[in-house]
């Protein structure tokens, strides 16, 4: 327009000019919006608040924010319009915290704002946790009634999600008359960081009733909270939605994908998602690599290891925490030397606490107890109460009495009310016979108050997910539950199950201690699963302790009379139960 306007010999004017440099902005022509500006200054517009502020947004818009800067502090009068294009500059190039610096020093001069500039500001303050300014922009929003603005009113929701505020925005989110996906994924995602999974996908469900459809950050957010819950009906709809929509598995959705079938024990699915993949990064092969090696697959997991480094993506401390789990559950003992001594030697990467925990467990399980003892003294960091922990966990598995009491007394200072420590010393006690022993360390248990973590299971029917705590009466199906438990007990123990109460309180006779571990919280659930679901079907359920003896000997039983597949995620590792053997052969 402006050539055609010089041809013509017509002197352009100020509208003219800054229209222009509106298109340049549009579409990113830097080196035209330059010479569009030395021919403002040639005809003297340099002092239009039209053209100054069409410039300033383009450049900025162009990435060239010091051009802009520069432009900016020249005007004398700054409108709205001005302060908007500087701050949308700053946003467009992630620059958070100038932002939030300019919307302060804005407040300090009184300068003119509106929806837009707050727009920007409240989302920075999200991406810096700046709690305190995002607070203020909140009340104020509220106060002239802008919040009936949506993007305003999605920024805010997104800000409080960010800073942790969850209630706070889920208060603004369930005002808004119309959101969209921003603003649905900003809880879902909020939800997910915050721990709090199951609301992150009740919300998820609320969100599939709309018109709204969900994107990358929704589907990864939702994927990454199935993960944890073991939810995998809802994890496989995401996965099919993408292919409905053939949408393009990116690396972080890929990753997602990925990680959520091996964290639901369903590897083979894993695999497939992995392959399909059109591009990968080492998080992805990390991802598959932690996947194999915690469902006990380390032979796979290490292969997968060498392809990765055949295929020149560099290894990360995290994939070396996967290798060495893969080591450590498969009990691969010289793999595990090997890998954690080519960590430092050939990546140049430095153990953390994490990689000296997967040592001690890997050296425990093989039985080298004095050898493990030796190394956490040797240790270049101060162990934690989980590397003393597993020390302690492998002396009650090769009944070690001496160096468990030792262990035992390391983690007292450092972890003084986790229960599990006192019951692991006790069974050490009792898997040698030393039975008073065992008492007394229940009995200390009991005297200082520190109770046991209650069990807890979680099972997946039909896309809900059901939660059980041991002794557990609050399902209205109760009574049929507890029925399908003492059915289950008497056919497995047909099949040769002796109750072992090793993990039963102890100030009860034998028989209450029967019933009281036949009411753990992963049979209650199993025996739901079998109830509900059709003949044949894979049960799965996750479990937020440690499998207890009973329970694992109990479910291979199961799995073998009920001819059923039964997968538990515990909190260390998968077990996948069938034909009366489980995947960990006995070792968890
Ligand atoms: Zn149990
Ligand atoms: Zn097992």
């Amino acid at each position: 327009m402006l050539d055609a306007a010089i041809a013509a010999n017509v002197c352009p004017d100020q509208h003219t000019i800054a229209n222009t440099v509106k298109s340049c902005a549009r579409i990113y022509a830097l080196a035209t919006g330059r010479s569009v500006q030395a021919y403002a200054v040639k005809l003297g517009f340099m002092a239009d608040q039209f053209v100054l502020n069409s410039l300033i947004h383009m450049y900025a818009s162009c990435g060239d924010i010091m051009a802009a800067k520069v432009l900016f502090n020249a005007v004398e009068e700054k409108g709205v319009v001005t302060w908007n294009a500087m701050i949308a500059g700053y946003f467009k190039n992630g620059d958070w915290k100038e932002v939030v610096d300019m919307f302060k020093g804005m407040l300090e001069v009184q300068a003119p704002f509106d929806e837009v500039t707050l727009v920007s500001v409240a989302t920075a303050c999200g991406k810096i946790g700046d709690s305190k300014l995002g607070e203020r922009i909140g009340v104020y929003a509220e106060e002239k009634g802008m919040v009936r603005n949506r993007n305003l009113a999605t920024a805010l929701v997104d800000m409080n999600a960010k800073c942790g505020e969850l209630d706070k925005a889920r208060r603004l989110f369930d005002r808004m008359h119309s959101r969209d996906v921003v603003a649905w994924s900003a809880m879902i995602s909020g939800y997910t960081q915050a721990d709090r999974c199951r609301e992150a996908l009740a919300i998820f469900n609320e969100m599939q009733a709309t018109e709204v459809n969900p994107n990358d950050i929704t589907m990864v957010s939702v994927l990454s909270a199935c993960a944890v819950l073991g939810a995998l009906e809802t994890g496989k709809w995401v996965h099919s939605y993408i292919r409905r929509k053939a949408l393009s598995l990116t690396v972080v959705l890929g990753t997602a994908l990925v990680d959520f079938y091996a964290k639901c024990g369903c590897i083979e699915d894993a695999v497939k998602a992995f392959e399909s993949m059109p591009v990968r990064n080492s998080w992805t092969w990390t991802a598959l690599i932690k996947g194999m090696a915690s469902n006990g697959r380390g032979r796979e997991a290490l292969e997968l290891f060498s392809s990765m480094r055949k295929a020149n993506i560099e290894p990360t401390d995290v994939t070396f925490i996967g290798v060495l789990l893969a080591c450590s559950h498969s009990c691969l003992v010289e793999e595990g030397r090997r890998h954690f001594d080519s960590m430092t030697q050939d990546y140049g990467i430095h153990p953390r606490i994490e990689h000296y925990g997967c040592m001690v467990d890997l050296l425990g399980r093989a039985g080298l107890i004095d050898e493990v003892h030796q190394f956490i003294r040797n240790m270049p960091i101060v162990p934690n109460a989980v590397v003393w922990r597993a020390l302690l966990s492998a002396c009650t598995v090769h009944k070690n009495v001496e160096i468990g009491e030792e262990a035992l007394k390391q983690i007292t200072p450092l972890d003084p009310n986790h229960s599990g420590n006192y019951i692991l010393l006790s069974n050490t006690y009792a898997s040698v016979g030393q039975w008073k022993d065992a008492a007394m360390i229940r009995k200390e248990m009991n005297e200082r108050g520190i109770k046991k973590i209650p069990g807890c299971s979680l099972i997946e029917l039909d896309g809900t997910i059901f939660e059980f705590f041991a002794e557990d009466s609050d399902h209205p199906q109760s009574r049929e539950i507890y029925e399908k438990v003492d059915e289950m007990i008497e056919n497995i123990k047909m099949a040769g199950y002796v109750p072992n109460t090793a993990d039963a309180r102890l100030d009860v006779d034998e028989s209450e201690k029967q019933v009281s571990v036949s009411h753990h919280s992963e049979k209650l659930a199993i025996a739901f699963g079998l109830m509900k679901s059709r003949p044949g079907a894979t049960i799965r359920l996750s479990k937020n302790l440690r499998v207890c003896v009973d329970c694992h000997s109990a479910t291979k039983l199961i799995s073998k009379v009920y001819n059923r597949e039964i997968v538990v995620r515990d909190r260390n590792r998968f077990h996948h139960f069938k034909d009366g053997l489980c995947s960990c052969n006995d070792y968890w």
